[in-house]
């Protein structure tokens, strides 16, 4: 399988050169040339088989320069039941009549990203073991990536990570589960600032090329391919375990950010898996559904980007949103890069309103949207609560509004639960006046040794840092 690049750059890569790398050099991002076609006689082979198995069957579609056996050990050491918590990995619950919640949620750090950031961390130490290279891993979080990233490559051979976050801006619980984590090849880094601040450190880092090269410096951003397509399987488990057989369709709904867990379905429906509908559930922050609406893609600026309830999807652009478009205009990158390079840069905005391409969203790509608000989030909340004694976090929940807006008589909804309550439990409390329980692992963390420096929101400062913890 060849890759290439959204804005057309001739050159084709293969999966593990584009594994360590962010975006294409011609600033487009990577999509394998073709999607594999996956047809009824290999969903029924594929029904039966451990998570872990399907795995390795769907990335082997897609990696051709990892020798299968290695792949496969990959896949096996990656999804445990120890990890995960189950042998299922993903275990799906039927909320009610129709409406299930496919757990993804259950991994070390209690979101989703897990799903991907896990064999992302196996895959990067097979990988640069292999070239006897070393990678140092530079990021800012507010929250669930940094943590996610962190689980993922603590204790991994050839990488180390610098993770800076906002001091004293996440969860306590959140900043426990980074600041405990003693790791010798984990460095969390407390900027005096906010998001943004660390955001233009990392850019700012990765823009000295001198530095980049000579510190290897890379990122686990979620442009990545190999994350999104970890993140295709758990929509074929999804599907298997909401149906009986392989002629019957799902539909899915995405709590959704930067469009990476429902382009992943967008990337499964292209395979053929009988998926309905995509519902892209948005906050506060609509960008996404207002395009989904109108047909109008309009980046939002920092001021108009509301931080919300569901932090993890306060987004003012979605950045995997360019793959999904490029299948939409029918890989056409000159289009493309009109879209995203001419009207974006010039206009901060796109308008496929009166494009035949846009009308194939809803009608050939199967793509609907939602938005809620706190207070659908909090009544969502109560709801669930009352009703199926069931505690949903504030991301799933918007998830559940949405699912119920685009019901169809007969087709499974299948919510993908993004987030464990405990994570978010301020709103929880707001909602129910009571803490969610938490998970036995992580019972007193707040109250463990932390290990984090301070440093000012200078990019110097960490570029210093990281020269000092390199050898
Ligand atoms: C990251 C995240 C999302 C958004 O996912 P995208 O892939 O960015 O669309 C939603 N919910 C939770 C809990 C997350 O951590």
């Amino acid at each position: 399988m060849n890759y290439l690049s959204t804005r057309g750059h001739p050159d084709r890569k293969r999966f593990c050169e584009i594994l360590l790398e962010g975006l294409a050099p011609d600033g487009g991002l990577y999509l394998p040339e073709h999607y594999p076609q996956v047809d009824t006689a290999t969903l029924a082979k594929w029904r039966d088989l451990s998570y872990a198995e399907l795995a390795f069957e769907i990335l082997s579609l897609y990696i051709d320069d990892i020798p299968p056996a290695d792949l496969k050990a990959i896949c096996a050491r990656t999804y445990t039941a120890d990890v995960f918590g189950s042998e299922e990995i993903v275990p799906l619950r039927e909320l009610e009549d129709g409406v299930y919640l496919e757990a993804l949620s259950n991994g070390p750090t209690l979101a989703f990203k897990d799903m991907a950031m896990q064999l992302l961390g196996n895959l990067f130490e097979y990988e640069l073991a292999r070239r006897g290279s070393e990678l140092n891993i530079l990021g800012a979080t507010s929250g669930d990536t940094g943590s996610a990233a962190e689980y993922a490559m603590r204790g991994k051979k050839g990488v180390r990570v610098f993770m800076t976050s906002p001091d004293g801006r996440m969860s306590p619980f959140q900043q426990a589960q980074m600041f405990s984590l003693q790791d010798e090849n984990i460095h969390n880094i407390a900027i005096t600032g906010v998001f943004d601040d660390c955001q233009d450190i990392v850019k700012a880092v990765s823009n000295d090329l001198g530095f980049k090269r000579k510190y290897r410096i890379g990122t686990v951003n979620s442009i990545n391919w190999a994350r999104l397509l970890a993140q295709v399987v758990y929509y074929f488990a999804g599907y298997f375990q909401a149906t009986a057989s392989n002629d019957k369709p799902v539909s899915f709904t995405v709590p959704s950010g930067n469009f990476g867990n429902v382009c992943a379905g967008h990337v499964a429906r292209s395979m053929g898996l009988p998926i309905q509908t995509l519902v892209v559930a948005t906050n506060e922050n609509d960008v996404l559904d207002e395009f989904f609406r109108t047909g109008i893609y309009r980046v939002r600026a920092a001021a108009d980007t509301h931080e919300t309830s569901s932090p993890s999807m306060d987004i003012s652009k979605a950045s995997n949103f360019e793959r999904f478009v490029f299948d939409l205009v029918g890989r056409d990158a000159a289009k493309l890069r009109q879209l995203f390079v001419d009207d974006l840069g010039t206009q901060g905005a796109f308008d496929l309103s009166a494009d035949p391409a846009f009308k194939q969203a809803a009608e050939r790509f199967g793509f609907k949207s939602s938005r809620s608000t706190h207070a659908d989030r909090l009544a969502v909340i109560r709801d669930t609560d009352k009703r199926f004694a069931t505690l949903v976090d504030p991301h799933t929940a918007d998830g559940l509004k949405a699912a119920r807006e685009h019901l169809a008589p007969g087709v499974p909804m299948v919510v993908l639960e993004t987030a464990l309550p405990i994570k978010f439990a301020a709103t929880l409390v707001e909602a129910l006046g009571e803490e969610p329980a938490r998970p036995k692992k992580f019972e007193g963390i707040e109250a463990l040794p932390k290990r984090v420096v301070k440093l000012p929101a200078d990019a110097e400062a960490v570029k210093a840092y990281i020269a000092q913890n390199c050898d």
